[in-house]
C-alpha cells in the first residue's frame, strides 16, 4: 500500500465517505509538504503531526491543544496513528523495550562470569489488539506489507516476513515457561533504535512483544521469566545463540543505572550510573568474514583452558591463581584465560568505581578491556583499535572499547556532557581518511527497561 492509499484508508476509518477520504488524503499529503517547509521539520514529522491532529480531533481532543512546535510525534503517538492507519482501530496494549549496550564484560557470559550493560534511551514500541477471527497480523516500519498468519500455525518465516520471527519466537517460547499465548491479534512495531547496529534491536523486539502478549492475556510472571522467554525465542526460534545480556539488560534496565548480571544464576541487579555519563556508539558496519567460526573457536579455547586448569568454568579461577598456573597452559589458551579472568575482575572494579562516582577510573577500565581484547582475546580489528585510539585522544572521553562480540561491529565511548558532535566528527573523519568510509555515529544515554506503557 502506498502512502496515499494508507492515508485514504485512515481517513475512511476515521469516518469519511470513500470519495471524501481520497480527497482528504491528497490534502494531507500536500499540507504535510507545506508544513515541513514552513516549520523546517522533516516531511515525515509533519505528516505525523497532521495525523495526530486528525486522530485526536476524532477522539474529542481539541487540535489546538497539540503543540505545533514539537518537531515530531512521540513514538507512542506514532505507534497509535500507524495502528489506526493500518488496522482501523487503536491498540489495546502498548509496550516498549529498550536497546542495550554491553558496557564491560567481554565474552564473560559463557564462562560463567559477570557483565555490566546499559539499557539505552532508544527502543521498540509494540501495539497490540485482539482479533476474534484466528488471524495474527503483523505490521512494522520495515515493510509496507502486513504479514497475515493463521493463529494455529507457528512456522519460521523467511524473506520480507522474517522480522516476525522475533514475536513468533516469543509465542513459541511462552508455553515452554508454562504461559498462555494470545490467539488472534493485530500487532504493530515502531522504533527509534537502529537495527543490526549491535544495540540489540532483536532483544528489544522480543521483550516488547513478550510484555504485550502477557498483558493482553492477563499474565504477570516475574521479570526474570520474561527475560528468559525473550532469550529462548532468539536462541531456539530465530536461531541466534546470544547470551542473557541482551534480554537481561532490556528487561531489567533503569535510567541512570547499569544492569549487573551474574551469568551463572543468572542473577540480575542494578548499579547506579552517574547521570552525566554519555555513550557514543561508532559503528564500523564491518564484520569479519569468519565471525561465526572465530566465535566458536574462542568458546572452545576458553573451555579447553578451564579443563586444563581443572575447573568447570573460567569464573572459578582468580587472576592470582591463573598467574601461578599460566605456564602450564599452551600459549593460546593462556592468553584467552587471562583475558576472561581479568575481564571478570574488571567488571567488579567497574562496579566499585561507579559506586564511588568515579567516571575517570571507570573509563580507564573500559580502555583496559579494549587492550585485553586487542592483545589477549584477539577479537578486536584494526578498525576498532583505530577508533578507540582516536577517541581516547579527545577531551571529554573517559574511555572506549569494542562493544559486543568483536571481530567487527561497534566501539562505545563513555564521555562527559561536553563531548559533542564536532569532536565525534573529528574521529569519524580520521577513520574515513584511513578506512574509506565514515562510521555511523549515535549518541545515547541510559534509559528505562521494558514496560507496559498503557493497557485498556
Ligand atoms: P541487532 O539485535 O544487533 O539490532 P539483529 O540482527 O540481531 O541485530 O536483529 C535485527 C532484526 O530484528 C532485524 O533484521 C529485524 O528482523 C528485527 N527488527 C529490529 N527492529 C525492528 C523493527 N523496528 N521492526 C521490525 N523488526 C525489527
Ligand atoms: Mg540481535
Amino acid at each position: 500500500m502506498n502512502e496515499l492509499e494508507q492515508l485514504t484508508r485512515l481517513c475512511a476509518n476515521l469516518g469519511a465517505e470513500p470519495a471524501a477520504a481520497a480527497t482528504m488524503a491528497a490534502q494531507l499529503q500536500k499540507r504535510a509538504t507545506q508544513l515541513a517547509a514552513e516549520r523546517k521539520i522533516t516531511r515525515e514529522a509533519a505528516m505525523h503531526y497532521l495525523l495526530e491532529v486528525l486522530v485526536k480531533a476524532r477522539q474529542g481532543e481539541s487540535p489546538e491543544s497539540i503543540s505545533m512546535n514539537r518537531p515530531a510525534l512521540s513514538l507512542r503517538e506514532k505507534l497509535i496513528t500507524r495502528f489506526h492507519a493500518v488496522f482501523g482501530r487503536g491498540p489495546a496494549v502498548i509496550t516498549r523495550a529498550p536497546g542495550r549496550i554491553e558496557f564491560i564484560g567481554n565474552h564473560t557470559d559463557y564462562n560463567g562470569g559477570t557483565v555490566l550493560g546499559a539499557a539505552i534511551d532508544r527502543g521498540i514500541w509494540v501495539g497490540l489488539a485482539p482479533r476474534e477471527d484466528g488471524r495474527r497480523r503483523f505490521a512494522s516500519e520495515l515493510s509496507e506489507t502486513v504479514i497475515d498468519l493463521p493463529a494455529d500455525q507457528l512456522e519460521k518465516q523467511t524473506g520480507e516476513a522474517s522480522w516476525t520471527n522475533y514475536p513468533l519466537g516469543v509465542l513459541a517460547a511462552l508455553p515452554e515457561f508454562g504461559l498462555r499465548v494470545p490467539e488472534g491479534f493485530d500487532f504493530m512495531a515502531v522504533a527509534d533504535l537502529p537495527l543490526g547496529s549491535g544495540l540489540s534491536s532483536s532483544a528489544a523486539l522480543e521483550m516488547s512483544s513478550a510484555l504485550a502478549f502477557l498483558e493482553i492475556t492477563g499474565q504477570h510472571p516475574e521479570r526474570e521469566t520474561v527475560v528468559k522467554v525473550g532469550r529462548y525465542a532468539e536462541n531456539h526460534f530465530v536461531g541466534v545463540p546470544c547470551g542473557i545480556l541482551d534480554q537481561g539488560v532490556s528487561g531489567f534496565g533503569q535510567k541512570d543505572h547499569l544492569v549487573f548480571i551474574d551469568c551463572r544464576g543468572p542473577e540480575f541487579a542494578v548499579v547506579p550510573m552517574p547521570a552525566e555519563a554519555r555513550f557514543w556508539i561508532f559503528n564500523t558496519h564491518t564484520k569479519h568474514a569468519l565471525v561465526d567460526g572465530l566465535y566458536a573457536a574462542r568458546h572452545r579455547e576458553c573451555m579447553e583452558a578451564a579443563r586444563l586448569l581443572g575447573v568447570s568454568q573460567l569464573v572459578d579461577i582468580s587472576p592470582e591463581q591463573l598467574a601461578a598456573k599460566a605456564a602450564t597452559l599452551p600459549p593460546v589458551e593462556a592468553k584467552r584465560a587471562k583475558h576472561i579472568v581479568e575481564e571478570i575482575a574488571r567488571v567488579a572494579a567497574t562496579k566499585t568505581a561507579l559506586a564511588a562516582g568515579d567516571l575517570k577510573k571507570t573509563g580507564a577500565l573500559l580502555t583496559a578491556s579494549q587492550r585485553s581484547s586487542q592483545t589477549l582475546f584477539e577479537n578486536s580489528t584494526p578498525e576498532l583499535d583505530f577508533l578507540v585510539d582516536e577517541l581516547i585522544k579527545q577531551p571529554g572521553v573517559f574511555g572506549a572499547r569494542l562493544t559486543g562480540g568483536g571481530f567487527g561491529g561497534a566501539v562505545m565511548a563513555m564521555t562527559d556532557t561536553q563531548f559533542n558532535d564536532e569532536r565525534a566528527q573529528v574521529v569519524a573523519k580520521a577513520y574515513a581518511a584511513r578506512f574509506g568510509s565514515a562510521p555511523e555515529i549515535l549518541q545515547t544515554r541510559t534509559g528505562d527497561g521494558a514496560a507496559v506503557v498503557s493497557a485498556s
